[in-house]
């Protein structure tokens, strides 16, 4: 079973090899390819908290992020608002396919100006890029533009 916390699930659609150092960008790296895997299904547990890439991230302290002061409930003011979007539980286990269906019907790029307001990634454009590929079906969207 993985475990996601709640922005994450918005974060695997758009990532394109950026990261905050080179072990969290292996672990999303890793985590991505399962998830943008059509053949594999599993399940993942939603958080507000650190979890799998969070622990690769050299940011993390030992539970919440100290990337900077404001960082914690910026990261988690993000993941309660993409839980509410989909409608899930915090806590809750879900079915990979059923997380990208919600997304899929839920989430439009747009939204993404709202949910995740204040991220620096937003302004590359390449998440909003990851829904709508989501929203068409296209999952397995390979990781280009590895250097961006
Ligand atoms: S803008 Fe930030 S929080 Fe939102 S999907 Fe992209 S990387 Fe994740």
């Amino acid at each position: 079973m993985r475990t996601l916390r709640g922005h994450h699930l918005l974060c695997v659609h758009g990532f394109r090899g950026m990261g905050y150092s080179p072990e969290f960008v292996e672990k999303m790296g890793e985590i991505v390819e399962e998830i943008r895997n059509e053949e594999k299904d599993f399940v993942i547990k939603v958080v507000v908290a650190l979890d799998d890439a969070c622990f690769t991230c050299p940011h993390h302290g030992e539970a919440t992020c100290e990337a900077d002061p404001d960082s914690e409930e910026h990261v988690t003011s993000m993941d309660r608002k993409v839980l509410k979007h989909l409608g899930i539980e915090q806590n809750g286990v879900y079915l990979k396919s059923e997380l990208l269906k919600l997304t899929a019907r839920k989430v439009h790029p747009d939204d993404l100006d709202h949910l995740c307001q204040g991220c620096s990634w937003l302004q590359y454009g390449v998440c909003k890029e990851g829904i709508a590929n989501v929203r068409a079906g296209n999952i397995q969207e390979k990781q280009r533009c590895q250097n961006l």
